[in-house]
């Protein structure tokens, strides 16, 4: 044992090649074909300090996807340590089924004093796509305890390529078909819309009746259809998995003024969204729409610890208010868990001492002023952007606009000649996508831009 210690002590490298050889022997990974995986060795992270991570060998890494669009502050952040340390020290979970808890408590006054105004009342879950699931049910069971009851309203329309995570309700209003299409006969039936891809867009975005007039449809299945939908699900301002597809001006809003004309709930997805990630403590801020139920997760723990949040109206809450068959049942084993909602407490503390907001959007004009040279490379089709969350659309040609095959990876490409100049980045297919932590410098945001021109170049 003695032995051991030292060994792994001394020499770094043994134990890194050991925990390669278990990491292919015992872990299957999520999204990813085990077969090329055990082929290569795999990067192995050890630490990470404010922006960047650190692999079992020592290589230092720019954290370009925030470790898939968590982390806000940085890693390692004094505030956020300390309030789980502090935390850690009374107690680190007790359950919310027949008892409160302080930080669950003081979290959820905290996330209706920021959510979009007539946000009242906090349902905790775990993940991003528990959090959506809880909506669907919340808007299903809403409908059924209405007087009279309206129980023809339990379909849910959504758009093309949303993506709202991996469980079944959630797949459901999902139209990621590649991750999808195997588990179709679990899903229920919903209307699915064409997604606002302006870049491919057949009408001319010049006209400003064009920015909206990809409504018109929604419009039409809700003017014929609103007695059997429950509601309309969407990402605001980003469909995010889809490739960063930005929503042109008023999109949002009109979208939230058809739901409440044809009487359906507006379900905001802000798991990616949410917390500043697009230049607003909110994405529904930046069109002043308050949904109907808003979900939260990736960024709520500041990319510290798994915890989500469904947040709806009195309206909708007060609905289950009754009889106990009107009670909403549904509820996971670590709702609302302490360490969780006091890493969310201390990240929304960060936000009014270091004033994130203000630095995302400066920080978001820049990677805006960044960017632009990308777009005249020969295989940059579109470069699309929303705060600190942008995409580089790749195609074969760019006057057709024709896409490069899946199959050629060139997303994927440009991802590992990035990681060889020390940026670590996830494509979506032929989008290069850059999700970089909140509290990047501007020194770090160039940085990062460089490199990604650097290997969109290679790839030219
Ligand atoms: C990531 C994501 C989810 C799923 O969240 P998980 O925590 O991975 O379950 C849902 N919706 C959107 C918009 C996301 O980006």
């Amino acid at each position: 044992m003695k032995q051991f210690k030292k060994k792994q002590k001394n020499n770094p490298s043994a134990s890194s090649s050991t925990l390669s050889k278990w990491d292919r022997k015992y872990v299957w990974h999520p999204f990813t074909q085990m077969q090329e995986w055990e082929q290569e060795a795999p990067l192995i992270i050890e630490r990470g300090d404010g922006i960047y991570l650190y692999d079992v060998h020592g290589n230092k890494y720019l954290d370009g996807s925030s470790s898939i669009w968590v982390n806000l502050h940085g890693h390692r952040h004094r505030t956020l340590d300390t309030a789980i340390q502090h935390q850690l020290g009374k107690i680190a979970h007790s359950t919310l089924l027949g008892a409160a808890s302080p930080p669950s408590i003081l979290l959820a006054k905290e996330l209706v004093n920021i959510a979009p105004k007539g946000l009242t009342r906090v349902f905790y879950s775990d993940d991003g796509a528990t959090a959506v699931e809880v909506a669907l049910k919340m808007a299903i069971q809403y409908w059924q305890q209405q007087s009279p009851p309206q129980k023809k309203k339990k379909t849910f329309v959504r758009l093309d390529a949303a993506y709202h995570g991996d469980t079944v309700g959630s797949m459901s209003v999902g139209g990621t078909a590649r991750f999808h299409e195997r588990f179709r006969p679990l899903l229920f039936s919903t209307i699915a819309l064409d997604a606002p891809y302006c870049y491919r867009c057949p009408l001319d975005l010049r006209f400003p009746s064009c920015r909206t007039a990809c409504l018109d449809p929604l419009e039409d299945v809700l003017s014929k259809r609103h007695e059997q939908i429950a509601g309309v699900v969407i990402e605001p301002m980003v469909q995010a998995v889809a490739g960063m597809i930005t929503q042109p001006p008023g999109y949002l809003s009109r979208i939230r003024a058809l739901c409440s004309k044809y009487n359906v709930l507006l379900i905001a997805d802000e798991v990616a969204t949410g917390f500043g990630r697009t230049g607003r403590m909110f994405a529904c801020n930046h069109e002043r729409v308050t949904p109907d139920l808003l979900c939260v997760a990736k960024g709520l723990t500041g990319g510290y610890l798994p915890l989500a949040a469904t947040l709806t109206t009195e309206c909708i809450y007060e609905a289950f208010l009754g009889e106990p068959e009107k009670t909403f049942f549904h509820g996971h084993s670590y709702t609302g868990n302490a360490l969780g909602c006091a890493a969310a407490l201390a990240n929304l503390e960060i936000f009014k001492k270091e004033k994130t907001l203000v630095h995302v959007r400066k920080q978001s004009r820049l990677l805006q002023a960044l960017l632009k040279p990308l777009a005249e490379l020969p295989i940059v089709g579109d470069v699309r952007h929303c705060g600190m969350m942008a995409g580089i659309e790749l195609v074969t040609n760019k006057e057709t606009r024709k896409p490069f095959p899946l199959a050629e990876r060139m997303g994927h490409k440009v991802a590992v000649e990035c990681r060889r100049h020390g940026l670590l980045i996830r494509p979506i297919g032929n989008v290069v996508v850059l999700v970089p932590p909140l509290t990047t410098t501007e020194q770090e945001l160039r940085k990062i831009v460089n490199i990604v021109t650097k290997g969109c170049r290679t790839l030219c």
